[in-house]
């Protein structure tokens, strides 16, 4: 979905009017000084569009001063926005923040909207003319406490957000296979990219209907073109150090979203961190494709291989059935490996099982291997299919809920007897009492 951003100082009312927005799905947390907030976007819908808000959290006021902090963190999410909601304080008027804020957003040339905030009564009304001065067009009066020109705010937010012809996250069909190469800073990703691009580089396109930059990238890799999504995020260097990660995790986020198959990162150089099994959670719940790729192997000694080895077994249990692939983005060692890994994925998230075959299996399965009696009742699976891939997706019919545990159990065999590595695996059910 198209991404609109919400920008401000803290205290102007951004997160009341990000929670009159999302209404109450999820309630945004107030900015609190030092802390990075897990969420960097949030699901929105308005007339029956959907878009995703993107919030500006984790402000950090810090010998910068805030001045500049505010500017840089908001620069960050205009980058990654469609459009921009820049909210004031409708009563105190445009501080020298703001004034920094709007200069920025001049140089950016995304569609903005003004909101003047905490217009809580009519005789508020005044405070806004001033902002027009801004010259940043019509100033919107809200209060995102009373809920009350949010609707008029959305409204022509909506006009300037892309219509995307696809839903929910899906990829078109066809053309090159859509690559997202994600992990945490430093792994070596641009470094990788510039080793597989060799020569070959093409940029792509503008994004049809949307406003983004071209971010894109062909590149040639086991004789076949792919295209690597969000280039441009990866090669821009990561200048600004505090709200980093917040925008690297948003980033990741896009990236998923646009692409069939994700390459996930890893360098053997340090331990397996939370970001990094972060990054792998990102990945599994956005359905696509992936291959893991262990970057930097050359610095590899065999101390290292051997913890690395512990940390892949304690913190990617869970994605063991993704295919592996060691690298050196260095030296290019075992790049053409990377071409294979992918097709193979892509094959796997492809993969429609017959439903004569899948029914097979699932007899054989239930004859070894009944469903444990629960209350003297014993839920049984009555018919199975596959109605959709990318990701395989099966759907159970049953005389009642499965346990937890016995779910895992029949994904587990169906890795066992079909192969599916490198794709994520849902299974359904419904029931029928
Ligand atoms: P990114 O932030 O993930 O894009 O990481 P970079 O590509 O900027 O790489 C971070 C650092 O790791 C740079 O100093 C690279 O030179 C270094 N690096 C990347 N890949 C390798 C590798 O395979 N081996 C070694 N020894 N260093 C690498």
């Amino acid at each position: 979905p198209p991404v609109l951003a919400i920008i401000g100082r803290p205290n102007v009312g951004k997160s009341t009017l990000l929670n009159r927005i999302i209404q109450s799905r999820e309630a945004v947390v107030e900015d609190v000084p030092g802390v990075t907030r897990d969420r960097v976007s949030y699901p929105a819908e308005w007339n029956g569009r959907d878009f995703t808000l993107v919030d500006t959290g984790g402000w950090e006021a810090d010998a910068k001063g805030l001045h500049k902090r505010v500017a840089e963190q908001a620069e960050l999410a205009v980058d990654e926005a469609d459009a921009v909601v820049f909210v004031l304080d409708g009563l105190v008027g445009a501080t020298a923040v703001d004034e920094a804020v709007v200069k920025m957003l001049r140089r950016k040339k995304k569609p903005v909207l003004l909101v003047a905030n905490k217009i809580d009564s009519n005789a508020h009304m005044s405070e806004v003319y001033p902002l027009w001065n801004l010259g940043m067009g019509e100033p919107f009066p809200v209060s995102a406490l009373h809920g009350t020109g949010t609707g008029d705010l959305l409204d022509a937010a909506l006009k300037h957000l892309p219509k995307t012809a696809q839903h929910g996250g899906m990829v078109p069909l066809g053309g090159p296979r859509r690559v997202a190469l994600v992990g945490r800073p430093n792994v070596g990703k641009s470094s990788l990219l510039n080793k597989l691009a060799g020569a070959d580089r093409v940029v792509v396109d503008k994004v049809a209907g949307t406003t983004r930059d071209p971010v894109d990238e062909l590149i040639q890799l086991g004789g076949e073109e792919w295209t690597f999504v969000d280039t441009a995020g990866i090669r821009r260097r990561q200048h600004m150090a505090s709200g980093s990660e917040y925008y690297a995790m948003l980033r990741t986020q896009r990236a998923l979203e646009r692409a069939e198959v994700a390459v996930i990162l890893l360098s053997v150089e340090e331990p397996v961190s939370e970001q990094d099994v972060r990054i792998v959670q990102m990945a599994l719940d956005s359905g696509r494709a992936v291959v893991l790729a262990f970057n930097k192997w050359d610095l590899l000694d065999d101390e290292r291989r051997y913890y690395l080895e512990r940390e892949i077994e304690r913190d990617l249990a869970h994605i063991a059935w993704a295919p592996r692939v060691n690298v050196s983005a260095l030296t290019g060692w075992h790049k053409d490996r990377l071409a294979p890994a992918l097709q193979r994925s892509l094959q796997n998230w492809e993969q429609r099982i017959p439903t004569g075959r899948f029914n097979a299996f699932l007899g054989e399965l239930v004859a070894a291997h009944p469903h444990p009696v629960r209350g003297g009742k014993q839920p049984r699976i009555l018919f199975g299919t596959q109605p959709s891939t990318r990701p395989p997706t099966f759907v159970l019919f049953t005389t009642g809920f499965l346990d937890p545990g016995y779910r895992r159990f029949i994904i587990r065999r169906l890795r066992e007897t079909f192969d599916f590595s490198g794709t994520p695996i849902q299974v359904q059910m419904r029931v029928r009492e």
